[in-house]
């Protein structure tokens, strides 16, 4: 069933575990996220980027997604990923899309905040659930340049969660997106700490490549909702790769990316500790 994942990650708050999100951003890989969430028996978030700007992409796309949702057996949310404008979120929400995330967590407190609040007026008026990101998560090929990550501070993202009227909120403590360059340092205790003070399930961005052993943690202390990209593409290539696609092989070629996503996906559900949770 299609459901906000306000409703999903508040148990998971509830109970110290995480749920995967997971980039899904086309027929195929939303199939195959789905099939490995029923077989894990666990809820699921979807992840998709409006890349293009196209209207047309945005709501073709919340046709089909929402469609295989609401067919799933279990707790599937779709959400815009890193919504740039007021404008898209709106239009994610005519596409059907449970969940919004307006990033502007590269603006100022009071711009970052007015902005998301606008937003979470009119989602929270027809029950879709808000994420803002407060701090900022850099992308991994600057990971050694400080000033491209900030880090959340836990009495500001508490007054941020009341001024934005964001459900959930997205935080900074040492992730980072796509590959990263030189080892991630996850501070552990900052998101221990953000647990603890801020009254909303949090979110960790840039999940791809942080180790498994640093994500086992950080979904047992307090991180609800984990982003995956990278390593789900990874997934899809080795899918390929590892099978034959000469001649009549280039047939396969589908289900190869499929069993590819769904390896890594299967996965994620057990590291998350969101196996059984449905
Ligand atoms: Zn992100």
């Amino acid at each position: 069933m299609l459901v906000s994942m306000v409703e999903t990650m508040a148990k998971a708050r509830a109970n110290m575990y995480c749920i995967p999100a997971l980039s899904a951003a086309n027929e195929i890989t939303v199939k195959a996220a789905i099939a490995a969430a029923e077989e894990k028996n666990a809820p699921l978030i979807m992840l998709y980027m409006f890349n293009t700007g196209k209207v047309d992409d945005i709501l073709s796309y919340g046709y089909m997604a929402t469609r295989l949702a609401e067919k799933a057996s279990v707790p599937v949310s779709i959400i815009l990923d890193h919504g740039s404008s007021f404008d898209h979120c709106m239009l994610a929400m005519r596409a059907g899309f449970s969940d919004v995330m307006l990033d502007k967590s590269s603006e100022p407190y009071e711009v970052n905040a007015a902005e998301v609040a606008a937003v979470a007026k009119v989602a929270h008026a027809v029950g879709v659930g808000v994420e803002a990101e407060f701090g900022h998560v850099g992308t991994g090929d600057k990971y050694d340049d400080a000033a491209d990550t900030v880090f959340t501070v836990p009495s500001e993202a508490v007054s941020f969660l009341a001024d934005s009227g964001a459900d959930t909120l997205a935080v900074s403590v040492g992730t980072s997106h796509g590959v990263y360059k030189g080892t991630p340092k996850i501070d552990f205790d900052l998101l221990a700490e953000l647990h603890e003070v801020v009254p909303a399930p949090l979110v960790i961005h840039g999940g791809s490549g942080t180790g498994e052993e640093n994500l086992h943690r950080m979904c047992r202390m307090g991180a609800n909702k984990l982003n995956i990209a990278n390593e789900l593409m990874q997934g899809c290539v080795r899918g390929v790769e590892s099978n034959d696609c000469t001649g009549f092989g280039a047939y396969g070629f589908f289900n190869y990316i499929t069993n590819g996503y769904k390896e890594v996906a299967l996965h994620m559900f057990d590291l998350c500790g969101a196996t059984g949770q449905a």
